[in-house]
């Protein structure tokens, strides 16, 4: 029964930073709400500060010094807000936010606080609109297709009140399981927001289960080179797609692209294409796959890097393709079996909450992956960052009710019909085309439908991730895993508590052989830290070992890889290596113990007991660690490489090493092509970036197409003008050493250089994490001040959030590492200078060192064949940040010396587009951006389009 409704008063504030102690409230809005939570007063006030406002707040709230000169002192504004507000119950989007700023502008104007309990919107969205990955105000505010007020109080108080209407719907339509969770913890929001009875927000049905049907999709009355109409179009006039994507434009080196990748397929065999930046690539091979595939009914898949890369390619292209096809034709995204959640294990677990005692933690989550899944979000591998943040039962949570073969029942699954796996896969054994990420194409197990043709995106990629696919690891991560299985987690008893429980209900043998499995997890449960730790001090006594010698087996002397060692057969001689291998033994013997007891009570349980699923999982996870501890350190396969690493010296010297083995094939090309090359009729490979120096060589060899596999090969340029869109600057200090320890300080002096001419717009990329935050700290101290901002990858956020942040303010120097090189675009004037701190030469692990041994082994000179060719398609892949889009210019900076100094500068120019170089001593380096960014500004004319149209035409006469 709802209680009585509260009034509400929705307040937002602007200050002039995150911290209550230091900034001040600038802006206060606040609207009362009326019995249907429409508007019903208005109150708004600016509030002198008495501090300068920072020039970031300026450019997102549009509020100056001179606006707030004479505007209310903060106890004034208090007391308007108070007067306005009564005992409502005041209502913000991140309430903590507002409610400390308010707090602490009345403390310091010895006033008293603002009366009244607060509810907070924000915390509410996560539940209720569980599909979103982020709740930020202006998302929820686009979910609900409403407009963007801007950043000021009052209109972001009306947009509040409007999400809390909503989200009162929401909570009305909640699912019964879902109300019953967050009712048996009395979850505050659910209360209030009951109270206002709003008609329920339905849920949209879920989609219709895919019919059973043959092996392969039907063929449809299409002709293999429709794609053709869409692109260009009888007489030259691009027909279908040009309604649909707005700015499409028929562009003769896509056509071109297409064309190729529709002979592959019509002709069959294996193609290698690189496609330039900005030629329409995604569409150029899916329209071709996806007619060739519908008029002949034979399966497509489309492989690409990641699972946010699939994501985007079914949200993006993949509709529009759709739209140009016959209804029947079918699509669908397929992800490995363990991302997908588990009806019955899901069930399962709500089932069992409402026996225990309430675990507000567990409850939450339950009903996030509940409301998730009804929504359609069953991926459990995308959880949101936030969504795990904020939820701390939720990543065991989506460990346990994960769909896995192991505690799948199969024909005695009750929810078999619902299961999203069986669901998922039944659609793919449906589709044409299937888009798959590379680790699931590499599987080649029976997770993926029958298929003979596939297009391999960002295949630049592919050995990596195979390198990835085809080794093995067994760490203590993996191992403190299984022992918080057996610890519970949570508020949950022990396992073994658990099985004595069980146990009592069983018959008396039964009875007592679980009681007995339940004793051995005990003491498994007690011995094993000991032995996970005994372990990481004999690989940590192996790598002072080997690191005393002449280092050959121990990474390279940098605090982060210091106890790396390459597990050699030299180093089998030593003592420290027979204690590797007795505290290996001993940890393989206690995990053995412990899954044989975890198979031996999974087998007397019936399988629908809620421990069945907790100890299959458990037997095979300790059975699969304790063979790998068995193996990795007695390796003697030539063909691989095995290593040990400990997490970082601090925690080697802490006391607690966090080890890791791992073996990898020496090269991944063998398994690629027993993998792929061997079962396809056609395969297209296709990248931005899949040549070093203009040769293919080193991508093919890495993946396996040499010898009797043959491929075309062909280079699609970009349509870029880089002569008239870029230069590329090159420090240069003649007869200067390479001097890597000073690298970090000249990085940081350059970057504070380029800062003060660029105002931010630049992305700066490193190889090496630890410089990459000295540089920060060194650079955002001096240009914070002139409002630009500093932001470190990992420092400061995630890849991708940082990238959202410098797109939305770029005035920003964006630094990163890893994923900034090659997964994010910043098209238009966002960014304008590109900096590269460091050629990517691959770090020296064992894996590339014994590829180095191996060639010099034969004769070969593997700087050449290996190393210089990975570091130039790096490169590349890095350089391809700056121009997306035909309008945008932009000047790309090197600030390594060896581009100017090496004989191998060669290979890495030649690897780039032709445009101009320029060189520039340290101390000119700036002045020089300057100069060139301020010439192709002036070269763009107003409508930049335009100037470049007119070109065009120029150059085709
Ligand atoms: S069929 Fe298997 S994976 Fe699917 S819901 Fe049932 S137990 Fe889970």
């Amino acid at each position: 029964m709802p209680g009585r409704r509260p009034q509400f008063v929705v307040i937002d504030t602007e200050t002039t930073g995150l911290d209550p102690r230091h900034d001040r409230v600038i802006d206060i809005g606040a609207v009362r709400l009326d019995e249907d939570l429409t508007v019903a007063a208005r109150f708004t006030t600016l509030v002198d500060p008495g501090i300068p406002v920072p020039l970031f707040v300026t450019r997102l709230t549009g509020i100056t010094d001179a606006d707030l000169d004479g505007a209310p002192a903060p106890a004034a504004a208090l007391a308007g807000l108070q007067e306005f507000a009564g005992d409502a119950l005041l209502v913000a989007h991140n309430a903590a936010f507002d409610r400390d700023h308010l707090r602490e502008t009345a403390r310091r104007a010895k006033v008293a606080p603002l009366a009244g309990d607060w509810f907070d919107t924000l915390e509410a969205a996560l539940l209720l609109y569980p599909e979103l990955d982020r709740h930020a105000l202006p998302i929820l505010v686009e979910e609900l297709g409403l407009p963007w007020p801007a950043h000021r109080a009052l209109p972001d108080a009306e947009a509040t009140a409007e999400v809390l209407a909503r989200l009162a719907r929401r909570a009305a339509g909640l699912a019964p399981d879902e109300r019953r969770l967050l009712e048996g913890i009395s979850w505050p929001p659910l209360a209030v927001l009951d109270t206002c009875a709003a008609s329920p927000d339905e849920a949209p049905p879920p989609p219709a289960p895919p019919t059973a049907g043959a092996d392969r999709p039907p063929a449809l009355p299409v002709e293999a080179d429709g794609w053709r109409a869409q692109l260009d179009g009888a007489g030259g006039a691009p027909a279908g797609l040009a309604d649909r994507l707005p700015g499409f434009r028929r562009r003769p080196a896509q056509i071109d692209y297409a064309a190729a990748v529709a002979d592959v397929f019509a002709q069959g065999g294996v193609a290698v294409f690189e496609a330039g930046t900005g030629m329409g690539k995604s569409l150029g091979y899916l329209l071709p796959a996806a007619h060739a595939g519908a008029a002949s009914g034979r399966r497509v898949l489309v492989s690409t890097k990641t699972k946010a890369l699939q994501r985007q390619l079914a949200r993006a292209e993949l509709p529009l393709v759709a739209a140009t096809l016959p209804e029947g034709w079918r699509w669908t995204l397929l992800m490995g079996r363990e991302n997908y959640l588990c009806r019955r294990r899901l069930s399962e677990a709500v089932a069992a909450q409402g026996e225990a005692l309430p675990d507000v933690e567990r409850s939450l989550a339950l009903a996030y992956l509940c409301g998730r899944a009804r929504r359609g979000e069953v991926d459990l591998s995308a959880l949101p960052y936030r969504a795990l943040q904020v939820l701390p039962a939720l990543a065991d949570l989506a460990r346990e009710v994960r769909s896995s073969r192991a505690t799948c029942l199969g024909r005695h699954c009750p929810l078999r019909g619902e299961c999203h796996w069986r669901l998922a896969r039944a659609r793919a054994e449906a589709a044409h085309l299937v888009c798959v990420n590379h680790a699931l194409l590499l599987s080649a197990g029976d997770a993926l439908p029958a298929f003979e043709d596939v297009v391999i995106d960002e295949a630049h990629l592919l050995y990596h991730e195979a390198t990835e696919a085809f080794s093995d690891r067994v760490d203590a991560a993996s191992v403190e895993r299984l022992l918080g299985d057996l610890r519970g987690h949570r508020r949950q008893r022990r396992l073994a508590q658990r099985l004595r429980t069980a146990a009592r209900k069983l018959g008396p043998d039964e009875g007592r052989a679980v009681a007995q499995a339940a004793d051995a997890c005990e003491r498994a449960a007690e011995e094993i830290p000991g032995l996970s730790r005994a372990l990481g001090d004999a690989i940590a006594a192996l790598a002072r070992s080997a690191a005393s010698d002449d280092g050959s087996a121990a990474g390279p002397a940098h605090p982060e890889y210091a106890s790396t060692v390459w597990l050699t057969p030299g180093l089998r001689d030593r003592p420290e290596y027979d204690a590797l291998l007795v505290h290996a033994g001993l940890l393989s013997e206690g995990l053995s113990r412990l899954a044989a007891a975890a198979a031996a009570a999974g087998e007397l349980l019936p399988e629908d007991h809620r421990e069945h699923s907790i100890l299959v999982v458990l037997a095979d996870d300790a059975a699969a660690a304790a063979g790998l501890l068995l193996d990795l350190p007695e390796e003697r396969d030539p063909e691989t490489v095995s290593w040990a690493e400990l997490e970082s010296a601090p925690r080697v010297a802490a006391g607690a090493p966090r080890w890791a083995l791992t073996r990898s094939p020496l090269t991944p090309a063998t398994g690629i092509r027993e993998v792929l090359w061997g079962r396809l009729r056609s395969a297209v490979l296709t990248s931005a970036t899949l040549t070093a120096a203009g040769s293919f060589s080193y991508f093919r060899e890495m993946t396996g197409i040499t010898g009797d596999v043959d491929a075309r090969e062909r280079v699609f340029p970009s349509p870029f003008d880089y002569r008239r869109q870029a230069v590329l600057v090159l420090e240069h200090a003649p007869g200067d050493a390479w001097r890597p320890d000073e690298l970090a300080v000249r990085q940081g002096e350059r970057l504070r250089q380029i800062a003060q001419v660029t105002g931010g717009r630049t992305l700066a990329l490193f190889t090496n994490t630890r410089d990459m935050h000295r540089v920060a700290a060194a650079v955002g101290e001096h240009v914070e001040d002139d409002g630009v901002l500093v932001l470190a990858q990992g420092l400061h956020g995630s890849a991708a959030s940082l990238a959202e942040e410098f797109r939305t303010h770029p005035e920003t120097i964006l630094l990163g590492v890893d994923t900034l090189w090659t997964g994010q675009d910043f098209p238009g004037d966002t960014l304008t200078c590109l900096v590269i701190a460091k050629l990517p030469f691959p770090r020296l692990d064992p894996l590339v060192r014994a590829r180095e041994r191996a060639c010099a082994a034969a004769g070969e000179r593997w700087f050449e064949r290996f190393y210089l060719p990975e570091a130039v398609l790096k490169f590349r892949q890095g350089f391809g940040r700056l121009i997306r889009t035909e309008t945008d210019t932009g000047v790309v900076v090197v600030l390594d010396h060896r581009l100017t100094q090496k004989a191998y500068r060669r290979d890495f120019l030649a690897s780039l587009p032709d445009m101009e170089v320029v060189e520039a001593p340290p101390a000119h380096v700036a002045a020089v951006v300057d100069h060139h960014l301020r010439r192709l500004t002036a070269a763009r004319a107003p409508d930049g389009r335009a100037a470049i149209d007119a070109s065009d035409e120029a150059r085709a006469t």
